[in-house]
């Protein structure tokens, strides 16, 4: 049997009671198998996030505990605190307890089967493992089509996210390590946890429907899903209004210019040149000045967030250690 092998797996539930008992049976299932192939350690727990549920998820979570606590942990949190933060808190709770942690959806969405190639990876030195949904024949047309145009704009933007890949991978106690010193508040962790490094790979799976219940991000969820990762990864949109300011200030030369022969040729009426020109300039002057200060702001944005600078992935040091002088 190998070290390093205790397995977390942190599952966010909101409302979800009708899922529960069927994903609980099959992650036992895939316990034991793993388990008994030797690739995980007895030790290794599923743990339920219950994110402020008001149905009656908590007590499912508790009776599972209860009935097997050798499979099944659970933490509740104190009130509704969103996908991301359920699945940080749960991260953030095991981080010490494990050699590598899985997240993955309460609504089995997320190819349970997928388990086994992604703890083989990490034996074989990968330190964070994405799942890639390979095919979306069960998602409808028009999810299909935001999903996969999000990632596309995502990419636009400059964050560097992993095409097709949500929540579902699996990472290593030392990226959790990592994870824990970012600071910010909006959280997007599939454009973090790229950002952190180290040796990663991908598993292929194919996208299930929901077992049971309803889809908690409906469309209006979804867009200010992407609307802050967007905004929480990217100051292209300020650099953006610096350009048009640029473009628009080009313009008005052009204008300038314009207005110039039409009134030497003695086609305008009295005042319509010096009318064009500050439209056009004017307008170009704003939105630079716009541009300046987004500028700025972009720079206060990434201060803010006191996100770590680097990351050491390793240290070699011959040197005696010593103890520091207190
Ligand atoms: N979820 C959560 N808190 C919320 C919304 C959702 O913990 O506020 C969980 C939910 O229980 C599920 C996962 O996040 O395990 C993904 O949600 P869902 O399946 O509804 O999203 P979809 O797959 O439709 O995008
Ligand atoms: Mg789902």
């Amino acid at each position: 049997m190998t070290e390093h092998n205790i397995l977390y797996m942190v599952v966010p539930c909101y409302n979800e009671e009708a899922v529960l008992g069927e994903t609980s049976k099959r992650l036992r299932e895939k316990y034991d198998a793993l388990i008994g192939a030797g690739l995980i350690s007895p030790d290794s727990r599923v743990v339920f996030v219950n994110d402020g549920s008001k149905d009656r998820t908590w007590e499912i979570i508790s009776a599972l505990h209860d009935e097997a606590p050798e499979y099944f942990s659970g933490i509740n949190l104190a009130h509704n605190a969103g996908h991301q933060n359920a699945v940080l808190a749960g991260l953030m709770t095991v981080k010490d307890l494990c050699d590598m942690a899985i997240t993955m959806d309460a609504d089995l969405q997320d190819d349970i089967n997928a388990i086994d190639e992604m703890v083989k990876e990490y034996h074989a030195g990968s330190q964070v493992v994405y799942g890639v949904r390979s095919a979306r024949e069960t998602d409808t047309f028009f999810k299909k089509f935001t999903a996969e145009s999000f990632y596309k704009l995502m990419q636009k933007m400059g964050a560097d996210v992993v095409y097709n890949h949500a929540d579902f991978r699996l990472m290593s106690r030392r990226v959790l390590q990592e994870l824990g010193n970012f600071r910010e508040v909006n959280l997007f962790l599939r454009g973090m946890v790229p950002l952190i490094g180290f040796k990663s790979s991908k598993v292929y799976y194919e996208r299930a429907e929901r077992f049971a219940g309803e889809s908690k991000y409906p469309l209006k969820k979804m867009l200010a899903f992407a609307i802050n990762g967007i905004t929480s990864f990217s100051t292209k949109p300020l650099k953006l209004i610096t350009w048009l300011g640029v473009i628009m200030s080009v313009m008005a030369v052009i204008a300038f210019i314009w207005a110039f022969i039409v009134k030497l040729l003695g086609h305008s009426t009295l005042g319509w040149s010096s009318m064009m020109c500050s439209i056009w300039l004017i307008g170009g002057l704003q939105l630079l000045a716009l541009g300046i200060i987004g500028e700025y702001i972009g720079k206060i944005y990434a201060e803010v967030k006191q996100r770590p600078r680097y990351i050491i992935a390793d240290f070699i040091n011959d040197a005696p250690q010593h103890e520091e002088d207190k």
